[in-house]
């Protein structure tokens, strides 16, 4: 038996692709494997659209997504959530852990964070910590700042990030921050979440109002998800997902990360990276049968 969440009688899964490039197989993989284990379980499968992005994410790319998964043989249950059509939830979200002194913002440049880090270096002799992803933690310069300063600066309309307040959060959590692991085979495995590793993260961009971790929190809980499935390259930033739902008082569903596809210089598949996407490999006369065998389903 495979294990699904004892407080919801069907399991609910989700695949949540955001439309600011072409799918490629790495996507598929996702897709396909949200899939099975939904299938195998009985579940739902929910399709979400992470399109918080209004630069990147185009409707060009977002029916061409569709195009995509249709041809893959996907289809989802009603309905398709598309997150630029939500900001009002991750407003209240972002209001509620303000309430309780979780957040700050942050007026600081990209420079002015690169510049501090450097001073801290240079003063401690020693490398700053970076987080899970390779990226220098922040070294808490916003945090300081007078809390009517900050007030007026944002009422003048200075543009910021907000921060969550890492310290806080943390003391505010408790201990025992965990969360469940299962795998192909039915067995599952709880995982201790260390969030303190990613220091105090960014949930409210400067051009966008929210952040992929708020949304995907508010979103997973809103749209009663009880199984993630997502990639490794996911894994470490569940600590933060697992965080929020905490301090947010949100059930936390239970996870499972498929390994990625490499290309051949051993890099994660990427739409950055120009990776070869579903739509050159239909081009070239690929079928979605073929595809499906050759990722791994029958
Ligand atoms: N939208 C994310 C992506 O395309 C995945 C979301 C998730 O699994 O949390 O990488």
């Amino acid at each position: 038996m495979l294990p699904s969440s004892p407080a919801l009688a069907q399991p609910v899964f989700r695949f949540a692709p955001s439309p600011n490039g072409r799918l490629h197989l790495g996507h598929a993989l996702s897709a396909l494997t949200n899939q099975h284990f939904a299938a195998a379980m009985g579940g739902r499968l929910l399709l979400r659209i992470e399109d918080i992005d209004r630069q990147r994410c185009t409707p060009a790319l977002e029916q061409a997504l569709h195009e995509d998964l249709a041809w893959l043989g996907l289809t989802f249950a009603p309905q398709v959530r598309r997150q630029s059509e939500h900001f009002d939830d991750y407003a209240a979200t972002l209001d509620e852990l303000r309430r309780h002194g979780l957040l700050y913002p942050c007026f600081g440049s990209r420079e002015a964070v690169r510049a501090a880090v450097c001073a801290q270096e240079a003063a401690s002799g020693r490398p700053w910590p970076v987080d899970p992803d390779g990226v220098a933690l922040y070294p808490g310069m916003g945090r300081a700042l007078d809390k009517a300063e900050a007030q007026a600066r944002m009422a003048a309309g200075e543009p910021h990030v907000l921060r969550l307040d890492m310290g806080r959060a943390l003391a505010m959590a408790a201990a025992g921050l965990s969360y469940r692991v299962f795998d192909a085979s039915g067995s599952s495995q709880i995982v201790a979440a260390q969030p303190a590793r990613w220091g105090d993260v960014v949930l409210a961009r400067k051009d966008v109002p929210a952040s992929y971790h708020l949304c995907v929190v508010v979103d997973d809980a809103l749209q009663g998800v009880t199984h993630v499935v997502r990639g490794r390259d996911l894994e470490a930033a569940t600590d933060i997902h697992v965080l929020l739902q905490r301090l947010l008082g949100l059930p936390t569903p239970l996870y499972h990360f498929h390994e990625l596809l490499l290309d051949e210089a051993g890099r994660k598949l990427a739409k950055s990276r120009q990776s070869e996407s579903l739509a050159d490999l239909r081009m070239r006369g690929l079928t979605a049968a073929a595809l499906r065998r050759q990722l791994g389903f029958a």
